[in-house]
């Protein structure tokens, strides 16, 4: 499979041509006689949350959305599981560790972040009591900061990363602090 369109088959290097299969037209390889599956990118991401503090977001040092705010996360490595991918992204990005047995899924989101590319994306929620390590700013990252959504108004966060901070927050925050 591929995220990005093919030229050339990956087994053999023989320029692909289309066929129609399934109710498209794919990419294929006469050689190989099969089809180059064309499929969205796996990723994972956490929230981790803190009815104090609000919830932990990092401040993007990459396209897209270079500047803007979002929940840490990242594309899966190929023999990741969601969870362990989301505590792995969250580790790297901000330094906080937490137990992938502890992450609760609240659901997912699809993105085209860039023309070509089609993410998908499993996203988790983890309280703050359950995180270990103080927050610092990893390689991509230009800053890691926790927000209340009232303490956030007015700054911008990468989208769909807006629908998952409300989200992550009514889960731990708004429940908690009343
Ligand atoms: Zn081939």
């Amino acid at each position: 499979m591929t995220v990005y369109p093919a030229t050339y088959c990956p087994r053999c290097g023989t320029e692909l041509g289309t066929k129609h299969v399934d109710g498209r037209d794919r990419q294929y390889c006469d050689s190989c006689d099969r089809v180059e599956w064309r499929n969205p990118a796996p990723g994972a991401g956490v929230a981790v949350v803190d009815p104090d503090r609000g919830v932990l977001l990092t401040k993007r040092d990459i396209e897209p959305g270079i500047g803007k705010w979002a929940l840490p996360g990242g594309y899966l490595e190929v023999d990741e599981t969601p969870s362990v991918g989301a505590a792995r992204e969250l580790e790297e990005e901000t330094g906080v560790r937490v137990d992938p047995d502890d992450l609760q899924i609240v659901g997912t989101f699809t993105t085209t972040s860039f023309a070509d590319e089609h993410v998908v994306s499993i996203r988790f929620v983890v309280g703050a009591e359950r995180a270990t390590g103080t927050p610092e700013a990893g390689p991509e990252v230009q800053a890691v900061e926790w927000f209340t959504p009232e303490e956030f108004e007015g700054s911008e966060l990468h989208e769909p990363h807006d629908v998952e901070f409300e989200r992550a927050w009514k889960l731990l925050g708004t429940d908690r602090a009343q």
